[in-house]
């Protein structure tokens, strides 16, 4: 089974260049990865990261729900889906969830970020490894249409319903289900001219959500594929990051277990043309060393790459 890039004939590849600039936006998600176990599981991505891209650490971003979805729904569309307990005595008190139908509602009907990337001219793309996905957990509806440009469900989708296509396209071949994310990533990456605005989101499930050191072995995989293709994320805005840290399983027992299922990773590096702005720095280091953030912080870095600072030129931190 195949899967390609046909370019969008909808989406302008010359791009006046008196628009706003424009950086493409790269968010790669490893489910349940914590910070702590991201530094001791894949050093050399990060050292790359660090080295090569300028990418801060952030320390201190929360998880703000259990699982997959309402951190999902949290950095993708800004939508709390969880009850939240109040912080005063009241503690009987909780503020209700702000969708509290959000699983029998399309995703197309919030606030996705995707959206706001596609309507600002942005090419999109959005891949999981996981046959049902961040949005439609069992029980849960997702999309109703294809929520950006370019969309890989089908092929994973079939993959899951059919052992006999997934044991020929790739445990035969002795391909693991990150390797077709990150080809057709490559290929939508190489589809369109480096004027042509990219936002994409690569959400790898199957590596770490059941294995506390299912990342080890990627390490030089994910180090090389940053390395070579530096060039292809110069003026691109890049975040290697998690949902949680490990939801489940022995570890989860142990104090630390618990702290880092609450900490997941956050590296985030900025274009190359924003990288001497001073004030942008300082938010940065004062923002990933210092304070605690949460993945709602996330989805308003992402809106407003979206939206308003290409409104300011980038001049408005
Ligand atoms: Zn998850």
């Amino acid at each position: 089974m195949h899967f390609q890039i046909v370019p969008s004939p909808n989406i302008s590849v010359n791009q006046n260049t008196g628009e706003p600039f424009r950086p493409s936006v790269f968010i790669l998600l490893f489910d349940s990865v914590s910070r702590s176990s991201g530094i001791r599981s894949i050093p050399k991505t990060i050292n790359i990261l660090k080295e090569n891209y300028g990418a801060f650490d952030f320390r201190g971003l929360n998880k703000v729900g259990s699982n997959s979805l309402p951190n999902g729904y949290a950095f993708l569309t800004g939508i709390r889906t969880e009850e939240l307990p109040s912080v005063d005595f009241h503690m009987d008190e909780k503020l209700p969830s702000e969708r509290p139908n959000y699983c029998h509602e399309y995703v197309d009907n919030s606030t996705f970020i995707g959206k706001n990337f596609t309507d600002a001219g942005y090419v999109s793309l959005m891949a999981e490894d996981w046959t049902y996905g961040v949005f439609k957990v069992p029980g849960c509806i997702g999309f109703s249409n294809k929520p950006t440009t370019h969309y890989l469900r089908p092929f994973y989708v079939r993959m899951g319903e059919d052992k006999m296509l997934r044991e020929q396209t790739l445990w035969q071949p002795c391909i693991e289900t990150y390797q077709p994310l990150m080809e057709y990533h490559v290929q939508f990456l190489k589809a369109y001219p480096t004027t042509v605005p990219k936002f994409s989101l690569i959400w790898i499930t199957e590596l770490a959500h059941n294995y506390l050191d299912g990342l080890f072995h990627v390490d030089d995989y994910f180090a090389n594929f940053f390395q070579q293709n530096r060039q292809l994320f110069r003026e691109s805005f890049v975040f290697m990051m998690s949902d949680h840290g490990m939801t489940f399983g022995p570890v989860r027992e142990t104090k630390m277990g618990q702290k880092e299922n609450g900490n997941p990773m956050l590296f985030f590096a900025v274009p190359e043309s924003l990288s001497h702005n001073k004030q942008l720095l300082e938010n940065l280091r004062t923002n990933s060393a210092d304070r605690l953030i949460s993945h709602f912080d996330v989805y308003t870095t992402l809106l407003d790459i979206a939206t308003v600072a290409p409104r300011t030129n980038w001049t408005d931190f």
